[in-house]
């Protein structure tokens, strides 16, 4: 069977006065049917990039994109298509909402748009999916500063449910919101995912965040996948420093784990990368071979990971 989502090698370069920014480097992912991706890595390391081309607001520079063993056309009809098998959901709730409209209209808005049904299938079927995030009559008749931030997550929840996606890219997507509220969000996406099969690639800074939802985890640094493997295998047995970092800047992590290998330095500018291994700035292992080449992903146990020295760097 086709998976959900794959990506061949894409890259998005831009032609910068100073040179080539490469924000997405080449980057090989699948994604199967009910299955979690969590993407993670520091900001600016090219996640939302990589969610812009893949739901078709951006587009890749070489590589290709195919949802459901489809690549991308052009025109009204791949936009339609496009649509109905991939969404996203924003950080920011509150400027993904059109704030002169009531609920109702927002989550219809996606069948308005493309027409789909009739005006009381419409409004049928914008109840149905807001009962299933959750929400009430009540909450469909009022405007979005009239809501709390979750349960305006909530209503842009409902709306990209609106055409039946198979995947949704989730960008920072409890980022903004309160603990409390992030896991019942949380709760929502994995009980959504249980009842529809739908599909996740779900990207955040905090691996904590991304563990809790993830099949599997993928580690991205300076537009490169550099680490990726089963959540729990990646969370436990992180093989790549950088992700070893990342864990051991999660507060009760550092208590079990005083590895010494808090993440420190400034990413490097993706206009002007190390030479070698792009973490070799940063990586308290850094010997002269990464200086000199280049680290590939490759299979170590059950991760793939992109270091030359996987095997011998440990607890
Ligand atoms: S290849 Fe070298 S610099 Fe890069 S992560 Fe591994 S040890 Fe560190």
């Amino acid at each position: 069977m086709n998976p959900v989502l794959r990506t061949d090698h894409l890259k998005v370069h831009h032609d910068t006065a100073r040179g080539t920014l490469k924000a997405v480097d080449g980057i090989d992912l699948s994604i199967a049917e009910g299955e979690t991706l969590g993407l993670v890595g520091e900001s600016g390391c090219g996640k939302s990039t990589l969610a812009r081309c893949i739901v078709g607001i951006s587009r890749p520079t070489d590589g290709s994109i195919a949802i459901q063993g489809v690549s991308g056309g052009r025109g009204r009809a791949a936009r339609l298509d496009r649509a109905q098998t991939v969404q996203m959901i924003f950080q920011d709730p509150s400027g993904a909402l059109n704030p002169r409209l009531r609920v109702d209209r927002i989550i219809r808005e996606p069948l308005d748009v493309n027409n789909v049904g009739d005006r009381s299938e419409r409004r049928d079927k914008a109840l149905k999916i807001a009962r299933e995030v959750g929400l009430s009559d009540y909450h469909l008749d009022r405007m979005p500063h009239e809501l709390s931030g979750g349960q305006r997550q909530r209503v842009s929840i409902a709306r990209a449910l609106a055409l039946n996606p198979k995947l949704l890219v989730c960008d920072e997507a409890v980022s903004a919101l309160d603990v409390s509220v992030q896991a019942q969000v949380l709760n929502l996406l994995v009980d959504l995912q249980k009842d529809l099969g739908l599909s996740y690639l779900f990207i955040s800074h905090d691996l904590a965040v991304v563990r809790y939802v993830s099949h599997r985890i993928a580690v991205m640094y300076m537009g490169r996948i550099v680490e990726i493997g089963p959540a729990e295998d990646v969370w436990r047995g992180r093989l790549h420093p950088y992700t070893r970092a990342l864990t051991a800047s999660i507060p009760d992590e550092a208590a079990r784990r005083d590895t010494g290998e808090l993440l420190e330095g400034d990413v490097p500018s993706p206009v002007s990368p190390p030479s070698g291994c792009a973490f070799r700035t940063r990586c308290r292992f850094a010997r002269q071979q990464c200086a000199a080449e280049r680290p590939e992903l490759r299979r170590v146990g059950t991760h793939e990971v992109a270091c030359h020295f996987a095997e011998t760097i440990s607890d």
